[in-house]
């Protein structure tokens, strides 16, 4: 379960974030000012930060610069309370990966911090141009290609080769459709999650040894997809 530690002194919304984090399934700490934030991370490991600007105390930019310069390199999603530009140069100077204004939309800040966490384990698990082996298929990223297993190569597209990468970096995880649609095609993506199912089917024709009764792209039912090596 991925951990997130939460530091935000508005009651409302802290409450409210907090609340729809854990319906997503989080574990999350919440500390209400920039000393309880230090703090915690010196005794728990997290895998984001979502950090308010304005705090009592130090603020957020002055948490972000203290945890970065302890060489904590957790991913740092930082609450501005402004949508102006010097706050948001700010908050990525003092070493956020990433920022919302408020008012944010909260599906937004649920997916932003799915984004700062398959960002962080996709780098730890491949490397972007190694070679994948996804069922019979070999899937070589420098060459954009995949050889099927009767050893014929196919040139992948753009979407192909990173929806390829994106179930790579996450087996045995559950993905929806609309996280698929957010890494592959973008946040204001047009497509549909019809979409999604047209490129799994043409994925499938290559990867599975039978695409009828897949057994690495398999469906999860009112939801998405799951990898399995
Ligand atoms: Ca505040």
């Amino acid at each position: 379960m991925s951990r997130i530690l939460l530091c935000e002194d508005d009651h409302l919304i802290g409450t409210m974030v907090r609340l729809n984090l854990q319906q997503d399934g989080y574990e999350v700490d919440w500390r209400k000012t920039g000393e309880a934030a230090v703090e915690a991370l010196g005794g728990a490991r997290f895998d984001v930060i979502l950090l308010d600007i304005g705090l009592p105390g130090i603020s957020g930019i002055d948490v972000a610069r203290t945890v970065r310069r302890q060489g904590v390199g957790t991913p740092i999603l930082m609450l501005t309370a402004r949508d102006d530009t010097e706050s948001k140069v700010q908050a990525l100077d003092s070493g956020a990966d990433d920022y919302l204004s408020k008012p944010f939309d909260m599906a937004e800040l649920l997916a932003r911090v799915r984004a700062q966490i398959r960002r962080s384990q996709g780098s730890l698990e491949i490397a972007s141009n190694a070679e994948l082996r996804m069922g019979g298929a070999r899937v070589d990223s420098e060459r954009r290609a995949l050889q099927t297993d009767d050893g014929v190569w196919h040139d992948l597209s753009d979407k192909e080769l990173v929806l390829l990468q994106f179930l790579a970096k996450n087996p045995g995880r559950a993905l929806s459709r609309a996280d698929i649609l957010e890494e592959v095609w973008g946040m204001d993506a047009s497509p549909t999650e019809r979409t999604v199912d047209n490129f799994i089917v043409r994925l499938r024709r290559w990867v599975e040894a039978d695409p009828e009764n897949p057994c690495h792209i398999v469906t999860v039912r009112g939801w998405g997809y799951r990898y399995e090596p």
